[in-house]
């Protein structure tokens, strides 16, 4: 690691993990000087035992000195916990009433009751929670937000939290001003998020549809997934899209967490080509799939929120875990396109890893944190679109290789005989078209079975490929020559008429003749036998071939060594 990405990581650490120095709790916080952020180091908090408390009961329980400190910003108490009350003294130092916005808690907590009691015995109560349908002041992307009005003097606010998912708690107390503001910047946000997300998955769906490329589709329903369980999450769905249905609202988050980590898997095989390359890693991760598929489906029929809670964070972790851990393997086995997969899981692993900590209370709760995930998830969704822009690129190179391959021989790289016939038809025609002279010679080498038997088979490849070699460099480049077959070759020369053709044909038989082949000790020469034919009207290039190889038959029975353009009468 280079000390740029240390000091990089470093920095993102004290920025992740800072935590402001610690309040006395008991002390009332002054209205008129309210701390910014969230105010769970100025108060205090009590887990319920087995009997729940009534607000009296833990009224007396402050009384009594049985409320502990939170000693941390954002109060976090996991999967499954107990109900907790906190507390936090208020001093209305104003002389009038002031209003106060008390954000407080994530969208999803399932019951939050907060109790203002003022100093002469007055109360006030709100219920809300997303247990309850059009649960009060729950705002999408923020957590819960309520009114609160604070006579002069002292108040005491009470909040009673239960969730069976995952407990975070941050409390804030915002002027109505700093609300609006904040709102707007949060409506800011998730407007940039959704949109970029919305975007960048139709577009991919788009892509899909245009080149029926598997990888496009999971990648977009990867993106649509995460971005559902983002709307889920953040309190969109259960504040403006289904604000009655508390049952789905107590499975979708953790039901759209898997269904994401499943395509996410999905895209990743067909990306990385596991079934081709690992198929020992693509059953890992088909069972891994299945496992946690099945158990979400399992503890939504059983009806059990926690089972779903816990398999969802598990899935979720490894998952991102997973994720980096194939881009690693891959990189390491040269796969193509790895790198970007690598660098973007990372990311994503990052972000999804710290908000995943940070809700579950492992690491402290905070804005950055809690919001790293989606932060994250924008990084990594920009650069696996561009691994995927890599990855086509590299697949179009491979193609083009492969059909290159395809029209070459092998050991001389001449083009083969498939080759030949698809660039000499379209000549023909031309030729035929404008009344344009066009002629074939068919070369054969001369008793290239003795030659094979005295020197070797290796020495006669060797033969062939300086044939070959001495064809390209003796021809235009409008020629077309290939290898035909054996020790064969074809030409087809356009512009070149019988007696043109004739004369090219004897400088190439003259120049295989003269040509000296190293073979051990000895030095080996071959001679070579020429077929022309010409084009005449109406003619199809397998007519012109049959004639061209009539004629170097002819020229074989002559001798060998020799051209033939004319039959004999
Ligand atoms: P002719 O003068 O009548 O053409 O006699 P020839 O021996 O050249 O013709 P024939 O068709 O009887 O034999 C061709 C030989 O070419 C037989 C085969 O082993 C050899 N041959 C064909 N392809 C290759 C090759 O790729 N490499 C090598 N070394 N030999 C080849
Ligand atoms: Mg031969
Ligand atoms: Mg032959």
């Amino acid at each position: 690691m280079n000390t740029l990405t240390a000091s990089f990581l470093k920095l993102l650490l004290l920025l992740l993990f800072f935590v402001p120095p610690l309040a006395k709790a008991a002390d009332a916080l002054r209205v008129s000087d309210l701390p910014a952020g969230s105010l769970g180091v100025y108060a205090a908090q009590l887990v319920e035992g087995d009997a729940a408390l009534g607000l009296n009961e833990a009224l007396a329980q402050i009384q009594a000195g049985r409320f502990a400190p939170v000693a941390m910003p954002v109060p976090d108490f996991g999967i499954g916990s107990r109900p907790v009350w906190l507390h936090l003294a208020l001093d209305n130092d104003t002389g009038a009433v002031q209003q106060r916005m008390l954000q407080a808690g994530v969208t999803w907590l399932d019951r939050l009751d907060v109790y203002v009691v003022h100093a002469d015995g007055s109360r006030h109560a709100v219920h809300t929670g997303d247990e309850l349908p059009d649960a009060p002041g729950l705002t999408p992307g923020m957590g819960y937000v309520l009114p609160l009005q604070l006579p002069p003097g002292r108040s005491e606010l009470l909040l009673l939290v239960a969730s069976v998912d995952p407990m975070a708690l941050p409390v804030e107390l915002l002027t109505p001003a700093d609300f609006a503001a904040s709102r707007l910047q949060f409506g800011y946000f998730y407007g940039f998020f959704f949109g970029f997300l919305i975007a960048l998955g139709a577009y991919n769906l788009l892509l899909f549809i245009g080149t029926r490329e598997r990888s496009y589709l999971y990648y977009a329903l990867a993106l649509l997934s995460i971005l559902f369980c983002n709307v889920a999450y953040t309190g969109h769905g259960a504040g403006w899209l289904w604000p009655q249905s508390t049952d789905f609202q107590r499975y979708v988050i953790l039901v759209s967490m898997v269904v994401y980590n499943v395509f996410g898997l999905l895209f990743a095989s067909r990306f990385l080509m596991l079934a081709q390359f690992l198929p020992r890693t693509q059953r890992v991760v088909c069972w891994g799939m299945g496992i946690a598929g099945g158990g979400m489906l399992l503890a939504v029929v059983m009806g059990s929120q926690l089972l779903a809670g816990l398999l969802a964070f598990v899935s979720m972790s490894a998952f991102s875990a997973g994720m980096f851990a194939l881009g690693v393997v891959s990189v390491w086995r040269q796969r193509p396109s790895a790198h970007y997969f690598l660098f973007a899981t990372f990311f994503g692993m990052l972000g999804v890893g710290l908000t995943a900590l940070a809700v579950w209370g492992k690491i402290p709760f905070g804005l950055l944190t809690f919001h790293a995930a989606e932060i994250g998830l924008v990084i990594e969704a920009t650069l696996l679109a561009l691994a995927l822009a890599h990855w086509m690129r590299q697949h179009r190179e491979a193609r083009y290789l492969a059909e290159q391959v395809a029209r070459q021989d092998a050991l001389t790289q001449l083009n083969n005989r498939r080759a030949f016939l698809e660039s000499a038809h379209p000549l023909l025609d031309a030729a035929a078209r404008h009344d344009r002279p066009l002629s074939l010679v068919m070369m054969d080498i001369d008793h290239f079975k003795s030659i094979n038997d005295r020197y070797g088979h290796k020495t006669g490849d060797e033969a062939l490929v300086a044939v070959a070699n001495l064809l390209k460099r003796m021809s235009r480049s409008s020629d077309v020559v290939a290898r035909w077959g054996g020790e064969e070759f074809i030409l087809l020369l356009p512009e070149s008429d019988a007696q043109q053709a004739a004369n090219h044909a004897e400088r190439l038989r003259r120049a295989v003749s003269e040509m000296r082949i190293q073979a051990g000790d000895s030095v080996l020469t071959m001679t070579s036998s020429f077929g022309i034919a010409t084009r005449a009207p109406e003619i199809t290039l397998e007519a012109l071939i049959d004639a061209a190889d009539v004629l170097l038959y002819e020229a074989k029975r002559r001798g060998r060594n020799q051209v033939c353009s004319v039959p004999l009468p």
